[in-house]
């Protein structure tokens, strides 16, 4: 039977984010959290202690510039904040978990001080580096699993999942995971012993470190989830589940209890930052439920996504919105070349692998909204050589997510007309090719003002707009917890057909 083994119980892995490791107290709660399910089969994926990845990143740039007095505080700072959380968890350490740290520490100087020597750091490298973060969370939380009576093994993650050689975002391959995976996981679990493991860190099929994109951990949880045939998976972090929007942009955002996994893919992608956007690909192959929850309120309900999820009071599941965008209006010179236009244009967007996200064409011109910091410039260049060519900068992508939306007419209608009467003007739109979602683009300052209208609108029936919009938010992100990395949006694509445009 599936998701049960001889022993009878299910396996729920148990993915607990930066903020939930940050330092012995939240692991203390950890340690709690995973104790509460023994009825199960339980595989435990951690993420490096917040911020370390970042810090790890800042030490590659410092170290590419051959700055190595940096690196040598850097490196100092990182060692006691991981020998302090393992203090505050075990007391005096033992000689073995004290040894590994400082082995790790060492060893992550005399990397970094070869990068300073050479100044180059290559993907592959970067990958090699940012592993120093998981692999000792993952051993400090063993340690402290086992001086808490969980019976808990370390289990290295790069001989379990297996990506191809894409450094810095690789993909997994799963096949060659599965059986990985269940020689290095599967007799501890038979055992009924408690692997833990760290995120985001893998190896390619000849054994070369490589990472699955920032913010990766949870895509590990749900790869790992799939392949070893679990019940559940879940996400642990520091908010409330997924919301209905950024609470810091509107006040009354609230928990969405239970969400579809293509609402939920959909919310990921266009900047939801609770979740990994790839994340659930794996999880939907196996359909295995993923749950969203709280490592400081543990008994909250969180956020449950599963492949079904029953209509809700609202019409919409949640608003989200993805600042960073650039807008860009390629316009066919008068007289020239119609003919051919628009496939001259598709074509350098393939030859740049220039991901857009909403198009609107015309015979002579066609606009495209692109992430900033993924628009290459020679992909510029090369459109100038076609058309005139002109970008706008610090626009945002603001989406409406719902499965119920499909086949309702005057949606879309009651949504511009809320925008307007936000007096927020809006540049582009799109209706999801996939029914569940209208997207359009506005200027990143306007997104307070009309997510805070469009959620007094569709979600707080009743309430007066006022208190909705009076306080003010900080416009930088959406939809959940801290700004964080790229999104992996290659693994998007079987997901749901890219949307498709209306008007402009
Ligand atoms: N530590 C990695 C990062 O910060 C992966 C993760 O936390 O999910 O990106
Ligand atoms: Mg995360």
């Amino acid at each position: 039977m599936r998701n049960k083994q001889s022993n009878g119980s299910s396996l729920v892995v148990m993915k607990f984010g930066g903020t939930s490791v940050e330092d012995a107290t939240a692991i203390a709660r950890v340690i709690r959290i995973v104790q509460s399910r023994s009825r199960h089969r339980r595989l435990v994926v951690v993420s490096a202690l917040a911020k370390v990845t970042d810090q790890l990143v800042l030490m590659g740039q410092k170290a590419a510039m051959g700055d190595s007095d940096s690196i040598v505080q850097l490196v100092q700072g990182l060692r006691e904040r991981h020998l302090q959380t393992a203090e505050g968890l075990l007391g005096t350490l033992s000689p073995k978990i004290a040894a590994k740290i400082e082995n790790t520490f060492d060893q992550l100087k005399e990397f970094l001080s070869g990068v300073s020597a050479v100044r180059e750091l290559s993907p592959r490298s970067s990958d090699y580096l940012l592993s120093f973060g998981e692999l000792i969370s993952s051993e400090i939380v063993t340690a402290a699993f086992v001086a808490r009576g969980l019976d808990a093994v370390w289990v290295d993650s790069r001989k379990c999942v297996v990506t191809d050689g894409n450094h810095t975002r690789a993909l997994p391959l799963l096949d060659d995971t599965r059986v990985k995976s269940q020689s290095a996981l599967g007799p501890a679990l038979a055992k009924g012993q408690v692997p833990v493991m760290g995120g985001f860190i893998a190896a390619t099929r000849e054994g070369t470190p490589s990472t699955l994109g920032r913010g990766g951990s949870d895509f590990s949880a749900a790869i790992v989830g799939a392949v070893m045939d679990a019940a559940r998976i879940e996400i642990w972090t520091d908010v409330e589940g997924m919301m209905t929007t950024d609470p810091r942009l509107c006040p009354d955002a609230r928990t969405i209890q239970r969400i579809s996994f293509n609402e939920a893919a959909e919310l990921a992608y266009f900047g939801a930052k609770v979740l990994h956007p790839a994340t659930l690909l794996p999880a939907i192959q196996k359909n295995i439920p993923v749950y969203v929850l709280n490592s400081r309120n543990p008994k909250s309900t969180g956020t449950e996504i599963t492949e079904h999820a029953p209509a809700g009071k609202d019409m919409f599941r949640a608003i989200t919105a993805k600042n960073g965008i650039s807008i860009v209006n390629v316009v066919a010179s008068r007289g020239v070349m119609v003919h051919g236009f628009l496939k001259s244009v598709f074509e350098a967007l393939d030859r740049h692998s220039a991901s857009v996200d909403i198009v609107a064409i015309s015979e002579v011109s066609m606009s495209f909204t692109i992430e900033t910091k993924r628009l290459p410039q020679a992909l510029i260049s090369d459109l100038e050589k076609l058309a005139d060519v002109t970008c706008d900068d610090q626009q945002a992508i603001i989406c409406l997510v719902g499965e119920d939306i499909h086949g309702k007419p005057g949606i879309a209608a009651s949504v511009f007309t809320t925008v307007a009467d936000a007096g927020v003007n809006i540049r582009m739109i799109s209706q999801g090719a996939s029914e569940i979602n209208i997207s359009f683009v506005v200027k990143e300052s306007d997104v307070p003002q009309a997510v805070r209208h469009l959620h007094a609108r569709f979600f707080t029936a009743g309430r007066p707009l006022k208190s909705a919009i009076e306080k003010p938010g900080n416009g930088a992100q959406a939809n959940g917890t801290r700004p964080r990395g790229t999104a992996n949006r290659r693994a998007r694509a079987p997901l749901a057909a890219k949307a498709k445009s209306t008007s402009r």
